[in-house]
């Protein structure tokens, strides 16, 4: 028997998308950041989308802004008057995003689904918990820390999103030159678990 595959009817496609496995990166028709590896995807048009762009609810309460609903907006191209940029992480928005009206806080779809809490090699003691901050250091690359980070109030010790979630040093440069978020290795993250991942490539890293 073959293998099942879901099958998901997406409002902005005109064909059913299914869930498929391929090597290689993609650019999501939904949100048009990159992805790997899994895709809802329409062979006939080349169209693909995250996992969680294909699935993602109109609404969504989410921690990074838990005063409003958020709402699931579809922009179809962005001309310089219209030109919106993550609230999260600053790269630009288009196509599928999450926003509040009321504060006019963008988010991409996938940037909703960071982890609120991890847990890192390089600070043990306590959890890091994911959340906006003032100018600091990132203890990984010691580059500057400027909006959202990984944090330990306790300790002020920041890590960036990207240097927590980066498959290795090289990823994270080659990732900077395309000019689109990255979401590679949101695929490793279990949401809404807390405290769910070590960011195991740092300890290679170390070792
Ligand atoms: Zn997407
Ligand atoms: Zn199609
Ligand atoms: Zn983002
Ligand atoms: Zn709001
Ligand atoms: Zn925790
Ligand atoms: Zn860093
Ligand atoms: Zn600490």
């Amino acid at each position: 028997m073959a293998p099942k595959h879901r099958v998901v009817q997406h409002f902005t496609h005109n064909h059913p998308l299914m869930e498929t496995n391929i090597a290689r990166d993609f650019i999501c028709d939904g949100c048009e950041t990159y992805g790997s590896d899994k895709t809802y995807r329409c062979e006939t048009c080349d169209y693909d989308l995250h996992e969680y762009c294909a699935t993602c609810p109109f609404t969504l309460q989410n921690f990074t802004h838990p005063q409003h609903e958020l709402s699931l907006f579809r922009q179809k191209q962005s001309t310089r008057q219209n030109e919106r940029v993550c609230d999260i992480c600053n790269e630009s928005v288009e196509g599928l995003f999450y926003r509040c009206k009321l504060c006019e806080f963008d988010v991409h779809p996938l940037c909703t689904q960071l982890p609120q809490h991890v847990r890192h090699v390089l600070h043990p003691a306590h959890h890091l918990e994911f959340r906006l901050g003032g100018a600091s250091t990132c203890m990984v690359c010691h580059g500057s820390c400027q909006s959202w980070r990984f944090r330990c109030e306790l300790c002020k010790f920041d890590i960036h999103t990207e240097c927590i979630l980066a498959e290795s040093p090289s990823s994270l440069a080659s990732g900077s030159s395309t000019g689109r978020r990255i979401f590679r290795v949101l695929k490793n993250v279990t949401v809404g678990v807390v405290c769910n991942i070590i960011a195991s490539p740092i300890t290679e890293f170390l070792k």
